[in-house]
């Protein structure tokens, strides 16, 4: 089965859609039974047992059966309240006190603040290392390294990483792997295939994919899930059943979604590097992107998430181009169908590498609008910038 095939078939078990199209909404605390050996029978299932709403209904595991089918090799997924909520997850299922984590520095801002709130005051000290490492990771791995999380592209930046190196030595050392797959979702890089132990999704960004809801995922290699679902049964993490439905529902058209957000992505892309006024395009798919090798060799395609440094100016310059954009939205959060302007400055977020630009740096999202409207828009934005300058 093709991946778009799969993202069509996926999770519609008959038993959990009696016929209906899209898997439905089943609400439910008490699940009421005919006797107490059907009671114990269900209770006895550790994944699709129907017994209690916080062991989820068919709404929940319809989507987390349809995210592990898109992950060749996967042994399960998990569902979390929120992207941070499942890089948590998949961080605390592999690491105990005493332990150290190798963090990229290119990770997101809250995945590193994780570090310092949960992280820290339970014993694990986290180490940070340059995105562009590749199989150099093998000299950073002590005798306490236990994790190494990825990110690849790196949030802001949009580094790739050289995974399946990174995991080839990980995996010969016994260290686990985790990787923040959102930006590429397993349709662009099949994360389990390449070496991953744990791979997560921001559910909110493309799966959900239409800006109204907020949802996780970790999806597990083979040895890897039952640890991480232990810990979400203690923890008693649940995901809304209507959020479930809404992360089902975008799944169905992430194909066509993602085709069109790269297209588009590029078309603005390419235009913004032969702009007088643009120092820089940071898009995986473009050369000018540290590991755009990479991106080449081992994904199947870009999505509609990069970064422009201006050619000089200032905030407020930077400002004026932002504030005037008619179909841009500035917003946090990126993945719907809407294009979205942010002004981003990761120098300030780096420890172990030092990151530097000629200009201030935004942000893009490109929705699914006309790339033509939105191309406009902004060669009016770069107009309010070159005047503010
Ligand atoms: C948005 C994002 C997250 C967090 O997702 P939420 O659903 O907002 O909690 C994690 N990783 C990356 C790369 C993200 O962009």
């Amino acid at each position: 089965m093709g991946p778009a095939t799969q993202l069509v078939a996926g999770g519609r078990r008959a038993e959990w859609t009696q016929g209906i199209v899209n898997p439905p909404v089943w609400r439910a605390s008490t699940v009421l039974f005919d006797s107490v050996a059907a009671m114990r029978a269900a209770s006895a299932r550790p994944n699709d047992g129907l017994y209690y709403g916080r062991r989820g209904t068919p709404t929940q595991w319809a989507l987390a059966d349809a995210l592990t089918a898109l992950e060749p090799g996967a042994e399960g997924t998990m569902l979390y309240p929120s992207g941070v909520s499942a890089v948590a997850g998949a961080l605390l299922s592999v690491l105990k006190s005493g332990d150290e984590l190798l963090m990229v520095d290119s990770a997101y801002e809250p995945t590193r603040a994780f570090c310092r709130t949960v992280l820290t005051p339970m014993g694990v000290t986290t180490r940070f290392y340059d995105p562009t490492v590749g199989a150099g990771i093998a000299d950073l791995i002590g005798d306490r390294t236990a994790a190494i999380l990825m990110e690849s592209p790196g949030s802001l930046t949009f580094e790739v990483q050289d995974v399946p190196a990174i995991c080839a030595v990980a995996r010969a050392r016994g260290v686990a792997t985790v990787l923040d797959n959102t930006w590429a979702t397993p349709l662009l890089f099949r994360a389990i295939e390449k070496g991953v132990d744990l791979t997560v999704l921001a559910c909110t960004k493309y799966i959900v994919g239409h800006s109204d809801a907020m949802l996780g995922s970790v999806t597990a290699a083979p040895g890897r899930f039952g640890g991480l679902r232990d810990l979400v049964h203690a923890y008693g993490i649940h995901v809304a059943p209507d959020d479930a439905y809404l992360g089902s529902r975008g799944l169905r058209t992430l194909a066509v979604r993602m085709r069109q957000h790269e297209a588009g992505g590029l078309a603005v892309a390419r235009w913004l590097a032969d702009q007088p006024q643009v120092a820089r395009v940071v898009h995986p798919a473009l050369p000018g992107c540290p590991g755009h090798a990479l991106w080449a060799r081992d994904f199947s395609g870009a999505s509609g998430l990069f970064g422009f440094v201006l050619a000089g100016g200032d905030d407020a310059a930077r400002t004026a181009l932002i504030d005037g954009l008619v179909h841009f939205g500035i917003g946090y959060s990126w993945g719907g169908y809407e294009s979205l302007a942010i002004p981003v400055d990761p120098a300030a977020l780096r420890t172990a590498t030092r990151w530097t630009a000629d200009g201030p740096m935004v942000r893009l999202h490109i929705g699914l609008e006309d790339p033509a409207d939105l191309i406009a828009d902004l060669a009016a934005g770069l107009q309010r910038y070159a005047r503010a300058r």
